[in-house]
């Protein structure tokens, strides 16, 4: 199939984001960064890519079930509302382009710029298995990844600001060396976005390997066992016994999913025992199930036809791969390698 360079919406600043495929994406994910997806979608010409490859920097020893990762992870953002008509979808071990981006910008990227990332150190020292060359290389197949689209955005969290301001400087030093008149890379902005960091089950951040997530597509039996048994607070021993919210795990929740007079009602009549934890968590599993129901639904319909799911990633990916082989050509040109 053929596709054009040009994206639905490129008159639209262009944002790019990836995901690692985990599988199934829990609650976490949705509000910590699939929602801002969805408002990203409608604004900007957004590039949505499964990471697979960041993946194997740090998990390059478990390759069971990555297909089916990859996949549960994409049917997840389409059941949330993520519209292959709006945003490209593709997959980044697909792309090929970005490795070769990675390889030339390395011939240029010293390796001290890797090095002091404030995590990679930290990382290293916690687990002598990602001393590798991949995971030292991560941030700067990261830039290849934004670069290769021009993307003008990154939506990163606090945390992850350092990789953008290296993309950036990886990008400013390319173009000095080989493009000083005309810059081929523009260098991207990190766009700072507002997260709901959702806690887990026990109050821990939620987590597949914790044990403490609900899935986006848990059935409403599921989420009203795994709600109905969360620890509360300590202090709250016997119905008649007061609590405190700020000392229970379910709380957190509420503040996500519960109104204003929902949380107003938690407070004073957990403070003064005047409901049970069991009607306190009411609410919030009636949230969670309405939230859900319309992404089961979709998912539902999805995983029927598997080979839609294929396909929307098929068009996705060969869309971006025109805009990567553009700026490919004119990064071979400017380096002296057209030939
Ligand atoms: Fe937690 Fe609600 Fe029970 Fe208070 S009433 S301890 S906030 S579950």
């Amino acid at each position: 199939m053929s596709a054009s360079a040009n994206t639905p919406s490129q008159t639209r600043e262009r944002v790019l984001s990836g995901m690692r495929p985990t599988g199934a994406l829990h609650l976490g994910h949705y509000h910590g960064a699939l929602k801002n997806w969805l408002r990203l979608q409608s604004t900007h010409d957004c590039f949505f890519f499964v990471a697979d490859w960041h993946a194997l920097t740090t998990h390059y020893q478990q390759r069971e079930d990555i297909e089916r990762n990859v996949y549960d992870m994409v049917v997840d953002w389409l059941a949330a509302g993520i519209d292959p008509e709006q945003a490209t979808l593709f997959i980044q071990s697909r792309m090929p382009e970005h490795a070769e981006l990675f390889t030339l910008l390395a011939m240029s990227t010293p390796s001290s710029w890797l090095e002091r990332i404030p995590s990679y150190k930290d990382q290293v020292e916690r687990n002598r298995e990602l001393a590798t060359y991949g995971f030292l290389g991560y941030p700067l197949l990261q830039a290849a990844d934004i670069l290769i689209y021009k993307a003008a955005g990154v939506p990163v969290g606090e945390d992850q600001t350092s990789h953008v301001e290296v993309t950036r400087e990886v990008a400013r030093r390319f173009n000095r060396i080989y493009s000083p008149d005309a810059p081929i890379l523009p260098e991207p902005q990190a766009l700072l976005t507002e997260t709901s960091r959702l806690t887990g089950l026990d109050g821990q951040k939620m987590s597949k390997s914790a044990g403490n997530a609900i899935a986006m597509r848990d059935t409403p039996e599921v989420v009203e066992s795994k709600i109905n048994t969360m620890p509360t607070d300590p202090q709250r021993v016997r119905r008649g016994d007061p609590g405190d919210p700020a000392h229970c795990p379910v709380w957190p929740l509420h503040q996500v999913y519960s109104d204003g007079d929902t949380r107003a009602w938690v407070q004073q009549a957990c403070k003064t025992a005047g409901i049970g934890c069991l009607d306190c968590k009411r609410p919030l599993i009636e949230a969670i199930q309405k939230e859900q129901a319309p992404w089961r639904e979709r998912a539902q319909e999805l995983l029927a036809d598997p080979k839609k799911v294929h396909w929307i990633v098929e068009v996705g990916t060969e869309r971006a791969r025109a805009v990567a082989r553009k700026t490919l050509r004119e990064v071979r040109g400017a380096i002296g390698l057209a030939y």
